[in-house]
């Protein structure tokens, strides 16, 4: 869809775009291209877009995939989508799927099994990070996630030990993602132009979980306590939460020092401090 016929249709139908929504709609054929190529789409994929809003991305994904399923918060354009990709009724199983929901209370009420699901997405910036959060963590994760989002929150999902982005979002879904790559979108491709800078991230789901479901509370919690204060010595922190001598054998145990600050910890070490610290 060209800039032109977005604003010519949006002027029809008399929509003012919510700015709470995170309504910047991606015009560019390029980018458009771009995003589905690295989600690699294929015939046989079932692709999960939440935030399809007037449905450029859509039309891309249902000619390649097998499925999409498409979370929209605003009735403004699912009643416009629904027009757009229409279902022929008698059909029990249909290539799209349309929910009119907010995508984050859906995916909390929802305990869904992601895991045979890409999720390929222009994500609402304002609820990206719970959102991604919410459907990476646990075992039932999609197996690739591409999400365009803010360029801040892309560097923190992207982000090595010890980097100024590196923090808790690059923990909680490195656990169970690796990072493939990125690519900056510039802010004239969207309409209207938001005001922060834009980036496509590809995250693929580790082969092997490196944490059982039992221990990922323990993970988060201390994670979460670690990064509490970025600038404070993470032992300090823990012993807010956990007992004193068992931190200390376990920094020992590490060889971490107890001066050390979390940014400085890889994602093996604190796999490796919660396995102690679990019961
Ligand atoms: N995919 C479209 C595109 O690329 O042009 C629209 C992307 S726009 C950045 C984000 C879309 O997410 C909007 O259509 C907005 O209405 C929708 N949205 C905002 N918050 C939402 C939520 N919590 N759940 C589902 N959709 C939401």
């Amino acid at each position: 869809m060209k800039l032109s016929d977005m604003r010519e249709l949006l002027a029809r139908r008399d929509i003012q775009l919510t700015k709470s929504l995170g309504q910047n709609f991606l015009h560019d054929a390029n980018q458009l291209e771009r995003i589905v190529a690295a989600g690699e789409v294929t015939a046989t994929d079932k692709i999960l877009e939440i935030g399809p809003g007037l449905g450029p991305l859509t039309e891309l994904l249902l000619a390649k995939a097998e499925k999409v399923l498409a979370i929209e918060m605003d009735g403004r354009l699912v009643t416009y989508l629904r027009e757009r990709f229409p279902s022929p009724s008698e059909n029990l199983d249909p290539k799209f799927e349309l929910l009119h929901d907010d995508a984050l209370a859906l995916l909390k009420r929802e305990t869904r099994d992601w895991r045979d699901w890409k999720l390929v997405a222009n994500l609402p910036y304002s609820v990206a990070s719970p959102i991604l959060v919410e459907l990476s963590a646990g075992l039932r994760a999609p197996k690739m996630i591409v999400a365009t989002l803010q360029l801040e929150v892309a560097q923190r999902l992207m982000a090595l030990t010890d980097d100024d982005h590196y923090g808790i979002l690059t923990l909680l879904v490195q656990l169970d993602f690796e990072p493939r790559g990125w690519f900056k979108i510039p802010p004239g491709c969207f309409f209207p132009s938001p005001e922060v800078d834009s980036a496509c991230v590809t995250l693929v789901r580790r082969a092997t979980p490196l944490l059982p479901e039992t221990q990922r509370d323990i993970f988060r919690r201390v994670v979460k306590k670690s990064f509490s204060q970025r600038r404070k010595m993470m032992l300090k922190l823990l012993k807010q939460d956990w007992p004193k001598e068992k931190l200390e054998a376990a920094f020992v145990e590490l060889n971490i020092s107890p001066l050390e600050r979390a940014e400085k910890l890889s994602l093996t070490q604190f796999v490796a401090l919660t396995k102690i610290l679990s019961p």
